[in-house]
């Protein structure tokens, strides 16, 4: 036994491009210090919240361009360590409602959505009353007419996309009672302009009562035994909507391989966070801060251990995403523009949240990291966590593997667009906790030993996988739903 360990040890030597650096010893140059001085400046208050597509998040891109420069790795769009990519929302200014020529004022009679508003004027006298709960009627013909229903169990969007499928042109949510938050003037993010020609809007119960023909507000015994079906009213609803353009970009860089060329292994994070809200910068220190930094601080190790003769079998990619607040927008336009196959991509560790500790762990063991994903798509990558924690004994919690968890948050971050492709991914994550999405997630709540722990375990992680002979085998369903 011992003999032959030997011999393979010496022939190991020989093979492996004569590296004279092991992981665990590569792994020493991830520093508390080291990752405090980037964060420091990511999570700064000249970065303003990192928001996508603002110049907070552009100084930022710019930070993490540089430093992929200091450390000599390849560009990873030809020539450019930028993936960039257009945005388009709606913004709407102003907004009126008339009703049989009675003027309603927005946020305190009508509440609207910026992209379901009219782009100019809108205007009709067909009415269709549904009542409540209206996914359950799709036998009326409401064809061509505007929608008003009453507040039920059914959740608005549910009824807004039956709406639109039935062929009416709006829907008019009659509220019990008036939202808490004003109209949300701002719409969502997306890689097309928007052209949605629906339109619907919520209103409260004197404007409701007016649509039908009511001269005072119907009480909620009206409101049942009225009857279904057509009404009419002139309904003039104006709004000056426009479509901003927005411009973000993917930060991406490698450090070639001299072997399996055209393989690659990815480390991510999204440096975009919330911006600026009300007047108050969300930091994003912990949530997307700490991935940033820790791919940041794990390229660092890699291009220490590159001076020392360590290189890869696969190339090793480093991409920071943006547009993750917004709905995974950026690995999404990653997913559907990959520059690398992903068919050649052996596994994405996603690093979103490494910073802090959440509720369940705080004064007990704090030696602890959420994996999340490795029970899917290779039975590979459980085996090699186990025995890179070896050297760390973190308790690697899987409890958010289990499907039925609430929480979903196998889909909530960028690995989701690599998963939803077939590459094998993990999640590393810490939780939410008080400060998660609050202008108080700020760098002098993260706790660095346990970050710089916790980005070592990744580092080595990641080691592993480059240096393998084979890809992660693909032998396991991604058993979950495909839609997020
Ligand atoms: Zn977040």
């Amino acid at each position: 036994m011992r003999k032959i360990y030997i011999i393979l040890l010496s022939l190991s030597i020989g093979v492996v491009n004569a590296q004279t650096i092991d992981a665990a010893t590569a792994s020493k140059a991830i520093t508390a210090a080291g990752l405090k001085k980037h964060l420091s400046i990511i999570a700064s208050a000249e970065m303003q919240g990192r928001e996508t597509g603002t110049e907070g998040e552009r100084k930022a891109a710019n930070y993490l361009v540089s430093q992929y420069k200091k450390m000599d790795l390849t560009p990873g769009n030809t020539g450019s360590y930028r993936m960039p990519y257009t945005l388009f929302q709606d913004k709407i200014t102003n907004s009126q409602l008339k009703v049989n020529g009675a003027n309603y004022t927005l946020d305190k009679d009508f509440w609207i959505s910026a992209s379901t508003a009219p782009q100019n004027l809108f205007t009709t006298n067909q009415l269709f009353y549904v009542g409540a709960d209206f996914t359950d009627k799709s036998t009326l013909d409401v064809r061509g007419k505007l929608i008003i229903s009453t507040e039920g169990k059914e959740r608005t969007m549910n009824e807004t996309m039956a709406a639109q499928k039935l062929g009416a042109i709006g829907i008019i949510h009659i509220a019990k009672s008036n939202p808490s938050m004003p109209s949300n003037l701002n719409g969502r993010l997306t890689f097309v302009p928007n052209t949605n020609a629906f339109v619907s809007m919520t209103v409260n119960k004197t404007v409701g009562s007016a649509l039908v023909g009511g001269t005072k507000e119907f009480s909620e015994q009206e409101w049942s035994e009225l009857p279904l079906g057509k009404y009419t009213a002139a309904i003039e609803w104006t709004s000056d909507r426009k479509s901003v353009e927005l411009n973000s970009a993917n930060i991406i860089a490698y450090m070639p391989s001299k072997e399996k060329t055209d393989e690659y292994l990815f480390i991510t994070s999204h440096y975009d966070h919330e911006g600026i809200k009300n007047g108050e910068i969300y930091y994003g220190a912990d949530d997307d801060g700490s991935g940033t930094t820790g791919v940041l601080a794990i390229a660092e190790a890699f291009t220490q251990a590159r001076k020392k003769g360590f290189s890869p079998k696969r190339n090793i990619v480093f991409m920071n995403v943006s547009g993750e607040e917004k709905g995974l927008l950026g690995s999404k336009y990653y997913g559907d523009h990959p520059i690398f196959p992903m068919e050649k991509t052996t596994a994405d560790l996603n690093i979103d949240m490494i910073g802090r500790i959440d509720p369940t762990y705080k004064g007990d063991s704090m030696n602890y990291v959420y994996v999340i994903g490795e029970d899917k798509l290779s039975s590979d990558l459980q085996p090699i966590t186990d025995k890179v924690n070896k050297n760390y004994n973190m308790e690697l919690d899987r409890r958010f593997n289990d499907p039925k968890d609430p929480n979903r948050f196998y889909y909530r971050s960028d690995h989701y667009n690599f998963a939803a492709k077939g590459v094998p991914v993990i999640f590393y994550f810490n939780g939410t906790h008080a400060d998660y999405h609050k202008p108080t997630d700020r760098v002098e709540k993260i706790n660095f030993d346990l970050m710089e722990k916790r980005a070592r375990l990744i580092f080595e992680t990641a080691w592993e996988m480059a240096t393998r002979e084979e890809m992660l085998k693909r032998d396991m369903p991604l058993n979950m739903p495909a839609t997020r």
